[in-house]
């Protein structure tokens, strides 16, 4: 199986509420960082999600086109084709979408699944993240459930945020420090309201003092109990079988015990960004300097080929990502979790 299918990607998330670990969903945006992600995967026996940004999307269509929806599909075709060749599944995941950006990414991108599907062909992205957090609840619950229709009716998972992650991604601002926790109440209206879209699945974002990038430590008051009292609210309101699958945003630099306590109260899906980024670059940078007077031409010398060629560091960038990939599914308690080989 290349890309996990829909009923293979519902497996995925039943199996980690099961055995209370998460997914990483790294994102990425070339060729190599998406294989970095297989490798750290595979190595782990885990299954996994790779997403791609729209900063990340414009990035892969190159500087000319600048083209969101191309760029994603890129990468995605690529994954398909890759992933054939590793014995796990993964899943491809598009992240924060903003009310104003549907139409330009995650729109173009479910009509491209349509499409595919019309011709007997798989899914191209088995999820798309709607980010209506911007919005008033209402506002962006009322978007949130005309799109998971049309996502249910394509066998895709729709991921909606309630709340506002902190800091800065792709050049998105978080809101107030009032919504950087999810209250209950807003919880139970997400319940109520997606759940009406009957046979359909989706993720919830819930926020808990999240902020995206990376801060010194005490910049950031995670409080996972956040989540223990939503979920709790919901199960005394609807039931055990409501119960959310969540999604844990703006991780990078959180405490190990902050991450496995939000694992236990439901968290499935671990957004890492900053991390891996980082973990692409630094030997990249040693690289450099190790090899300055290789990879620059000094002072009329013709430099060394074999160090500028960008092989020759890209793929020491690839394995550290993949190392950090691996690091992150052990801190999610995901190693050997793979379903692959275990029938349908
Ligand atoms: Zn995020």
């Amino acid at each position: 199986m290349p890309v996990a299918d829909y009923k293979t990607y519902c497996r995925m998330i039943d199996h980690a509420i099961e055995k209370k670990f998460a997914y990483p969903a790294i994102n990425v945006t070339s060729l190599t960082t998406a294989n970095g992600v297989l490798k750290g995967l595979a190595d782990s026996r885990s299954d996994g999600i790779i997403q791609v940004s729209t900063g990340g999307a414009a990035f892969a269509s190159g500087l000319s086109l600048k083209d969101m929806p191309i760029g994603a599909i890129s990468i995605a075709e690529h994954v398909h084709r890759v992933a054939e060749r590793y014995p796990i599944y993964v899943a491809l995941h598009t992240d924060h979408c903003q009310a104003k950006m549907l139409n330009s990414y995650v729109i173009p991108l479910i009509e491209e699944t349509e499409r595919r599907r019309a011709a007997g062909k798989p899914n191209l992205f088995n999820s798309h993240m709607f980010d209506g957090s911007d919005l008033s609840l209402k506002e962006n619950l009322d978007i949130a459930v005309k799109l998971l229709e049309r996502c249910q009716k394509n066998e895709i998972i729709l991921e909606v945020e309630v709340g506002v992650v902190g800091g800065v991604e792709d050049g998105v601002k978080g809101g107030g420090a009032e919504k950087l926790y999810t209250t209950p109440e807003d919880m139970l209206e997400v319940s109520r309201r997606l759940s009406a879209v009957k046979g359909a699945r989706y993720l919830l974002a819930a926020t808990f003092g999240n902020v995206h990038g990376v801060y010194k430590p005490g910049h950031v008051k995670l409080k996972p109990s956040i989540l223990k009292e939503g979920q709790t609210a919901v199960e005394k309101a609807f039931g055990k079988s409501a119960r959310f699958a969540l999604v844990f945003h703006g991780g990078s630099g959180s405490a190990l015990e902050e991450i496995r306590e939000a694992v236990d109260y439901g968290v499935v899906k671990m957004n890492i960004d900053t991390d891996t980024q980082y973990a692409f670059t630094r030997p990249i940078v040693d690289h450099m300097m190790k090899n300055y007077s290789g990879v620059l031409k000094i002072e009329g010398d013709v430099g060394d080929k074999e160090k500028y060629d960008p092989r020759s560091y890209m793929k020491l960038g690839e394995a550290s990502l993949a190392e950090r990939v691996k690091q992150a599914v052990t801190d999610l308690r995901g190693v050997g979790t793979t379903l692959f080989g275990s029938g349908s």
